[in-house]
């Protein structure tokens, strides 16, 4: 079962794993489910200055998702209480209830829907207490629509990621449950890290990945070890790509890193 979805993950198709008498596996994934109905991510923007907060939507709504919005605190608790997101954006200087009140609700009652606060506190200490209390990002304003929207990917992606789904580029099937990969049905012989780095790429396939990018995404920080090796990595990669597949399916695009499928 093939199933296209959502236009920032381009043209990768995500079969999940479906059980075909019911139509639908695991039913504690809401994600896959959604996406097995080919429904949009939904994302509620909470915002009081009600220009900037219509002008997220409508770019985000642009982007493919589907956006509610809110003026204040007080309505975004009563919203979140009984509605379900992928995603809240969250400020904080809200009228009735802070956004921080809001955020620490959220996680009070167990609800692990992503947050991310975007705020004009912009000072160690607030962004500091936004993480710890259960935000999963935080950006100051003023900011640029496309790095909000680069953020969100990034943690709508997770999501994604997390889900036991198959993503497919080309002749290349990675499961990213069992966390293995095959190439044109043989299975590869990969490393951890080549195995993160081939999914991340796949993830963003026809778009060039950094070296930085690939650093930060797909080894969550851990640079020191990792920085100086990257090269080998991905040079192992590409080689038992090659022997798998009888060419190289990653291109490397100078100044701007390497991608999978797409124009060379
Ligand atoms: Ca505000």
């Amino acid at each position: 079962m093939s199933v296209s979805l959502f236009s920032i993950l381009g043209s990768i198709s995500y079969r999940h794993l479906i059980d075909d008498k019911s139509g639908v596996l695991d039913i504690s994934n809401n994600y896959a489910i959604l996406y097995y109905k080919g429904e949009k991510m939904r994302i509620l923007v909470v915002e009081d200055e009600q220009e900037l907060c219509e002008s997220v939507a409508k770019g985000l709504r642009l982007d493919g998702y589907e956006v509610d919005t809110c003026f204040d605190g007080e309505e975004a608790w009563e919203i979140i209480s009984v509605e379900s997101y992928d995603l809240i954006i969250l400020d904080l200087n809200l009228p009735k209830l802070d956004g921080m009140e809001v955020l620490k609700n959220i996680r009070a009652e167990d609800n692990e829907t992503s947050v991310l606060i975007l705020s004009a506190r912009g000072g160690l200490q607030d962004k500091i207490e936004g993480l710890d209390s259960g935000a999963n990002d935080y950006l100051c304003k003023p900011f640029h629509f496309e790095e909000l929207e680069a953020r969100v990917r990034s943690l709508t992606r997770r999501r994604v990621v997390q889900n036991n789904l198959v993503l497919e580029c080309g002749e290349l099937s990675l499961d990213t449950k069992a966390r293995t990969a095959t190439a044109k049905g043989e299975e590869l012989s990969l490393t951890r890290k080549e195995l993160a780095i081939l999914e991340y790429l796949v993830l963003h396939r026809e778009h060039p990945v950094s070296q930085e990018e690939l650093i930060s995404h797909v080894w969550d920080g851990s640079v020191d070890s990792f920085s100086n090796s990257i090269r080998v990595h991905i040079s192992a990669l590409r080689k038992k790509l090659r022997t798998a597949l009888g060419y190289d399916p990653i291109t490397n695009r100078v100044g701007q890193g390497y991608m999978i499928g797409g124009e060379a």
